[in-house]
């Protein structure tokens, strides 16, 4: 990608240091991590007085429209390691109809499912199998349920990596074959993402594997993050009032939360937070389980099932981050069922949108969120649709047309 000015600007990364999200124990930066010496994520921290020094707002909007426009805040030091496929910005698209529908302001669909690979995966990856190249590693692991596994594939293919993908054998199957496509060696497992999780610490102990699992490196979320961080300039540096996230390992929640921080330090946005409402399935809810309990930290959620494959995740490394987000923000961790999503991904067609269904999970929560008085009608709302709705079942409606029979075409 030499033509992307982004990427060949002379524009050092202000990464100073990683701390642990638990204790704040401090790591060196530039060599290999995995979790802190507590079991806990590892978040990168910046020298944000010097970005503030370095970036106007001016000179961001000068730049291409990708991800790279933010390298200042972004731990790659070394351009030559950037391994891009073209991370493009995401629009926000209005629903129009939907409002109407709910007799509220047209809620904004952030629709990452345009990114490469067709998920926001590739946020958190194009970051991870960056910095892996700048390590010198040869071979990653990671579990997945389908989207985050193909984004690795890809990127670590591109880069000349190795990739090892563990998946729950009832994962999409579209999924599997991309990650195959794509060229990770995918195997399916008979258990649930932490149980393929389990088997990737394993290997990466006994075989030198790099452990890509979500919070186990300290990148993945420095890609996702810049969700909050083009949501902000979207919007004219004013955050909207509410966010309803699609949580499974919270990722992107949580690096949403610390791309509003890292703003505010350098003097882009004030103290404005959107309330953060972290969206579960309620097949699958630890998070919503500990929020209502008032704890900070998740137990696992047994016999785990949704449609919404992508917030499957039974036990996040991550929970208490989550949790400390959701609750400073003042927002919610809310479940919704099943049919619930799969009638608002239906419902999002009217607007011309196709959710994925854990897109859909989001709408289901707003809906929810409205009707409980828990969001007024005249908030600004933005949902993220994190995936594309091509990756998913769809039902079959069409009907069968005999071409030499007699076309009645008015029934068309
Ligand atoms: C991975 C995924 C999620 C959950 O993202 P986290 O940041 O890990 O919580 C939501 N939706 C889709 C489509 C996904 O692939």
């Amino acid at each position: 990608m030499q033509h992307d000015a982004n990427l060949t600007a002379d524009r050092p990364s202000f990464v100073t240091h990683l701390e642990c999200g638990l204790t704040g124990e401090r790591y060196e930066a530039d060599v290999v991590h995995g979790l802190s010496s507590a079991g806990r994520p590892l978040l990168a921290r910046y020298d944000l007085p010097g970005v503030a020094a370095a970036l106007t707002k001016e000179a961001l909007a000068a730049r291409p429209r990708d991800l790279w426009r933010w390298r200042e805040l972004l731990p790659v030091r070394d351009k030559a390691h950037i391994v891009s496929l073209g991370e493009n910005e995401t629009p926000l698209i209005g629903l129009e109809a939907t409002g109407e529908r709910l007799a509220a302001r047209a809620p904004l669909v952030k629709d990452e499912g345009r990114l490469p690979t067709g998920s926001f995966k590739a946020r958190g990856l194009v970051m991870a199998i960056s910095m892996a190249r700048a390590f010198g590693i040869r071979t990653i692991a990671m579990p997945t349920n389908g989207n985050a596994g193909a984004a690795a594939a890809a990127y670590a293919t591109r880069a000349g990596i190795e990739s090892v993908i563990l998946c729950p054998e009832d994962t999409p199957d579209i999924n599997v074959r991309e990650i195959a496509m794509q060229g990770g060696r995918v195997w399916r497992v008979n258990g649930l993402i932490d149980d393929c999780g389990a088997i990737v610490a394993a290997g990466a102990k006994a075989n030198g594997w790099y452990d890509l699992s979500t919070l186990k490196e300290p990148y993945r979320i420095e890609g996702k993050k810049t969700m909050g961080l083009e949501l902000a300039e979207q919007l004219g540096w004013e955050l909207p009032d509410a966010i309803f996230y699609p949580t499974g390992g919270g990722t992107g929640l949580i690096g949403m939360w610390k791309a509003f921080d890292e703003l505010e330090a350098i003097g882009f946005i004030g103290p404005k937070r959107p309330r953060m409402y972290a969206v579960q399935a309620s097949g699958c809810a630890p998070i919503v389980r500990a929020f209502e309990a008032g704890e900070r930290h998740a137990e696992r959620w047994e016999d785990a099932h949704t449609v919404a494959a992508g917030i499957r995740v039974p036990k996040a490394v991550g929970d208490f981050l989550i949790l400390d987000a959701v609750r400073a923000s003042g927002g919610k961790a809310l479940a919704v069922g099943d049919p619930a999503i799969l009638r608002a991904v239906e419902a999002a067609a009217a607007d011309g949108v196709l959710l994925c269904p854990e897109g859909g999970a989001t709408l289901a929560a707003y809906e929810q969120a409205l009707a409980d008085g828990e969001v007024r009608r005249d908030e600004q709302v933005v949902l993220f649709n994190c995936a594309t709705g091509l990756k998913y079942p769809m039902p079959d409606k069409s009907r069968h047309l005999d071409r030499h029979g007699d076309i009645d075409l008015t029934a068309l």
